[in-house]
């Protein structure tokens, strides 16, 4: 067996059944995502809109794309174009604009909404303290789905310290699920890292993403 699949089966057997695993696949050749997904992995994603194109196109529908990167806004065409899932939704612009992209593909995307749980003056996501509102805004939007939340949270070199973030998007995720404004849906929330992603599916998380922990370090 390959570290990848061992790696893999590690990682799972530690996992309630209910929790996806997304392979983050940033600086990972095809070959290592391949045998990830002979692993069992079924999604996959990517920061790097570049790179996860050439990627995308080698596998088939056995795996689903997740874009895991802050997504600028000329690259929302290519984007809806490769990507099954946009975790990183963070601006009223940013939404607009994958919306008109989707309607005039014809297309409706899920999207997760990305918090900023650290409230991080220099990282990307909406406060924690506003995405209620922001939500609320995106139900009108036709052809994107607001499927979730996604929270990447300060980083640490103990994760326990990250559980207060966690904490705090697993309360606005469940305030908005029982919300229940239409068109909108609660199910994913996507937390959790190499590093952090035990405590995270302990504070309610049910999709981590992970890449060093699967492919080994990064030496890019
Ligand atoms: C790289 C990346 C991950 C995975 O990080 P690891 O520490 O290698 O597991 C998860 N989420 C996002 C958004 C990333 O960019």
């Amino acid at each position: 067996m390959t570290d990848i699949e061992a790696n893999y089966e590690e990682i799972r057997k530690g996992l309630p059944d209910h929790v996806t695993v997304v392979a983050a696949a940033k600086t990972r050749t095809v070959e290592e995502v391949a045998t990830a997904v002979r692993a069992g992995i079924t999604v996959a994603g990517h920061n790097y809109l570049q790179e996860a194109g050439k990627m995308v196109g080698a596998f088939g529908n056995e795996v689903k794309w997740h874009m895991l990167g802050h997504l600028q806004k000329n690259k929302v065409k290519k984007a809806v174009q490769i990507f099954d899932v946009i975790e990183t939704v963070d601006s009223w612009a940013l939404a607009e604009l994958l919306d008109r992209h989707c309607a005039a593909m014809d297309k409706i995307m899920p999207i997760l909404v990305e918090i900023n749980s650290g409230r991080e003056p220099n990282k990307t996501g909406v406060f924690p303290e506003k995405v209620d509102h922001f939500v609320q805004r995106l139900a009108d939007l036709q052809h994107i789905r607001v499927q979730g939340l996604m929270t990447m949270g300060p980083r640490f070199g103990d994760p326990e310290n990250a559980r207060p973030y966690f904490l705090e998007t697993k309360a606005a995720f469940d305030r908005l699920a029982a919300a229940g404004i239409p068109h909108i849906e609660m199910r994913f929330l996507s937390m959790g890292m190499s590093n952090s992603y035990e405590i995270a599916v302990e504070e309610g998380s049910n999709m981590v993403r992970i890449g060093t922990k699967l492919f080994g370090p990064r030496t890019e």
